[in-house]
């Protein structure tokens, strides 16, 4: 397939054209752009501007509000709830992370709900950001639509639910730890698919429960879940965490993030921060813990750092253009209009 690289800022012109033509407003539609550009920055190409004819179609359809105002409140001292209001999630997790940030410092401890939201991409990206700009330990959760089936049933009620971790380390970008709860992310079948390409085995079933590498039949089957049953018990965690804690749909509620059928999705968002120095430790004494850790775990022959690797491709991507197909760019175009 033919390629064209694009710097960042040019990915990110082009999915704001495309929002704003499909009814977002401004302001939504950069804080989208930004995210699915960094995305694909970092080779995260699944949550990437590959999911902006979905997005497109969903803003026409009114599955995603364009005109969608996120709000705020406050429950609690350290306690953030936004609803987003069926808009796009981007706009929406930045409000909460930027409170987040600015009552770190005071409360030491800060949690933030996402409601009413949509799917929210690369979930790293936020808990880097929050590690970086408030000093922070990040746990960020999101449920997503109906993929995984519950350990002893072949029927997917949960989402790929993914998990991001991120802490700040010394003299260089944050750890981050960002990882779906199936063996693969759902938005990798999802490439496959589009590109009529098989999937590895160990990755998926199809509806009757079988084992399958052909990446379409596994999207009308289940992913699998990481680690067998206790993968299941986790997806169930994330579930609770998002789902539950924020009074938003489950999996098996949500509607798909792929198509403009049915109303809203409606899924959840969870963030905790932590600030060092705030469970222990004085901040310095987390800061050398860290370093300490890491350390020892890249003493260790032929390892690395969870989350180098993206950085790694974050920076060839920045001096040589992120690399697009032709096709996906060429139906962008058409959608922005331009
Ligand atoms: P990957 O399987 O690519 O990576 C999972 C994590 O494991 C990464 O932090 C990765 O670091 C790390 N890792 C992998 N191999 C090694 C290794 N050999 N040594 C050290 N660390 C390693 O991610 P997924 O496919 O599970 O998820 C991809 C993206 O999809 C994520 O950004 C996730 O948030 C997103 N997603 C979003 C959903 C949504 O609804 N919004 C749903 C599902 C997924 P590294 O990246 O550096 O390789």
């Amino acid at each position: 397939m033919t390629e064209q690289r694009l710097p960042l800022d040019a990915a990110e012109t082009l999915a704001a054209a495309v929002l704003r033509a499909s009814g977002a407003g401004s302001d939504p539609a950069a804080h989208t752009a930004r995210m699915l550009a960094r995305a694909d920055l970092d080779g995260i190409a699944s949550h990437g501007l590959s999911r902006l004819p979905a997005y497109a179609a969903q803003l026409r359809a009114g599955k995603l509000k364009g005109a969608a105002s996120p709000s705020l409140s406050r429950p609690a001292a350290a306690t953030i709830a936004v609803d987003a209001d069926d808009g796009l999630a981007y706009p929406a997790i930045a409000l909460g992370l930027s409170w987040m940030a600015s009552l770190l410092p005071a409360q030491g401890v800060v949690a933030c709900g996402v409601r009413n939201s949509h799917h929210a991409g690369a979930l790293g990206l936020f808990a880097e950001d929050l590690a970086r700009e408030a000093g922070a330990f990040v746990l960020a959760f999101t449920n997503s639509p109906a993929a995984i089936a519950p350990a002893g049933s072949g029927t997917p009620l949960f989402g790929t639910n993914p998990i991001a971790f991120a802490c700040p380390m010394a003299g260089r970008a944050p750890l981050v730890i960002d990882l779906s709860l199936s063996v693969a992310a759902r938005g990798r079948i999802m490439v496959a698919a589009q590109k009529g390409e098989p999937i590895p085995e160990g990755w998926a079933v199809d509806s009757a429960g079988a084992p399958t590498t052909d990446a379409k039949a596994a999207l009308a089957g289940a992913m699998l879940p990481i680690g067998g049953d206790k993968g299941a018990a986790l997806v169930l965690a994330v579930e609770l965490l998002t789902a539950a804690l924020t009074a938003s749909h489950a999996g098996f509620e949500a509607s798909s993030f792929f198509d403009d059928k049915g109303g809203p999705p409606r899924i959840g968002q969870s963030f905790l921060a932590i600030a060092p120095g705030a469970v222990g430790g004085t901040a310095e004494a987390v800061a050398a813990r860290v370093t300490a850790i890491t350390a020892r775990v890249l003493a260790e022959p032929g390892v690395r750092l969870p989350g180098d690797r993206r950085l790694q491709v974050r920076a060839r991507n920045a001096a040589e253009g992120i690399p697009y197909p032709q096709a996906l760019l060429a139906t962008l175009r058409d959608l922005a209009g331009a």
